[in-house]
C-alpha cells in the first residue's frame, strides 16, 4: 500500500489577464502550497477503483471523471500497461473550494500509482503528465511556493524564508471556476475597461510580493495578497464579504478569496492568532468551517512511516 500526502494551495497572487481566443485568461499565478491538505491511498486492485471519505466526501464524484482516476489512467496508458488500482482518498480539502483539492488527489494519484507500479516516471514526465489533466496539478506536485504563468502551468519555484500561518474559513456549497472567470469579464465590461487580451494588461508578478516572501515578513506580505478574481466571487456570493470582514475585525493581518472561491484565506501573525481567528470566524456564523494551517510545505509526496 503506498499513501500519498498532498497540500491544497492559496494563490497569494492571482492576476487575471485579458480573455484569449483559446478562452483561457493569461496569469500571473502566485501558487503557495499549505498543510491543510488530502490523503491518497493506493493499493494493487483489478480496474480503477475508487473511495472517498471526510467532512465533504459526498461532493465528490467517484466515477472517471475524479482527477485521482483519471490521473492512474492517464499514467498507465503512458507506459502502455493496465490500470489495477484501488484508490481512497481521504479528504480534507474543501471541494470546489477555489483550493485545487481535485487537482491535488489527481497529483497525489499519479505519484501514489508512480510509486505502486515501480514505474519510476522521470519528473519531467510526471510534470507533463499533471499538465495534461489540469492547470493547477503540477503545482500540486512541486508544492513550496511558485510563479505560474500561461494557464498557471508553466511553474517557477520562489525564494521563501520561514513558516507563515494561516486561517481559512470554508463557505457552504463550492463556486464553478469557469463561472467566476466569466463573472471577472462581465465585471470588467460593465466597468467599461473590456475584457480582451487587446483591453487588458498582462499581470505580472508584484516585486513587493516576491520580496515579502523572501523576507518572511507576514506583515509585509499581508499588504502584497490580490486576487484579480475576488470582486467576481463577491458578486456571485455577497456573503463572502461578511466573512473577509470578520476575519480582519478578528485580528487577521490580510483577508482574500482563495483563488475562485468561496473558501476565504486569512493571512495571520502567528499561530496563537490562528486559533483565535477561527474560534471568531466561526462563532460569526459566517463560515461553516474554519481550519487552522501553515505553509509553504512541500508538494505530493510519499509517506514512508
Ligand atoms: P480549482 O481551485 O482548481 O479551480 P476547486 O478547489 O475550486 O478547484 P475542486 O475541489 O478541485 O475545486 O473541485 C471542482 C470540481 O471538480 C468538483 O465539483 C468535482 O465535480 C470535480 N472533481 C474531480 N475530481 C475531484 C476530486 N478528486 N476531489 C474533488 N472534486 C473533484
Amino acid at each position: 500500500m503506498i499513501k500519498v500526502r498532498v497540500p491544497a494551495k492559496v494563490n497569494v497572487q492571482l492576476g487575471v489577464g485579458g480573455l484569449r481566443a483559446d478562452g483561457f485568461h493569461d496569469l500571473a499565478n502566485v501558487f503557495f502550497a499549505v498543510a491543510l491538505g488530502d490523503e491518497v491511498t493506493a493499493r494493487h486492485g483489478e480496474g480503477v477503483t475508487l473511495t472517498c471519505t471526510g467532512p465533504d466526501a459526498a461532493a465528490v464524484p467517484l466515477d472517471d471523471s475524479n482527477l485521482a482516476a483519471r490521473a492512474a489512467r492517464l499514467l498507465a496508458a503512458h507506459h502502455g500497461i493496465e490500470p489495477n488500482v484501488a484508490l481512497h482518498i481521504d479528504k480534507a480539502i474543501p471541494v470546489a473550494g477555489g483550493m485545487a483539492g481535485g487537482s491535488a488527489d489527481g497529483a497525489a494519484a499519479l505519484v501514489a500509482c508512480d510509486a505502486l507500479w515501480g514505474l519510476d516516471t522521470p519528473a519531467g514526465v510526471l510534470n507533463v503528465l499533471a499538465a495534461e489533466l489540469g492547470s493547477d496539478v503540477p503545482f500540486a506536485l512541486l508544492g513550496g511556493v511558485a510563479l505560474g504563468r500561461g494557464r498557471g502551468e508553466i511553474l517557477a519555484p520562489l525564494p521563501v524564508t520561514g513558516t507563515f500561518h494561516w486561517v481559512f474559513a470554508v463557505a457552504d456549497g463550492g463556486l464553478s471556476t469557469p463561472a467566476v472567470f466569466r463573472e471577472c469579464d462581465r465585471l470588467r465590461i460593465e466597468a467599461g475597461t473590456g475584457c480582451t487580451e487587446a483591453e487588458v494588461a498582462t499581470p505580472d508578478a508584484d516585486p513587493a510580493l516576491l520580496d515579502a516572501l523572501a523576507a518572511g515578513d507576514p506583515v509585509m506580505l499581508a499588504k502584497a495578497l490580490t486576487n484579480d478574481l475576488q470582486a467576481a466571487a463577491v458578486s456571485l456570493r455577497p456573503s463572502l464579504a461578511d466573512t473577509l470582514r470578520a476575519g480582519t475585525e478578528a485580528g487577521a493581518l490580510a483577508a482574500l478569496v482563495s483563488g475562485s472561491g468561496p473558501t476565504t484565506a486569512f493571512l495571520v501573525a502567528d499561530a496563537v492568532t490562528a486559533e483565535a481567528v477561527a474560534a471568531a470566524l466561526l462563532a460569526s456564523g459566517t463560515c461553516r468551517a474554519a481550519h487552522v494551517t501553515y505553509g509553504p510545505v512541500p508538494g505530493a509526496a510519499v509517506q514512508t512511516s
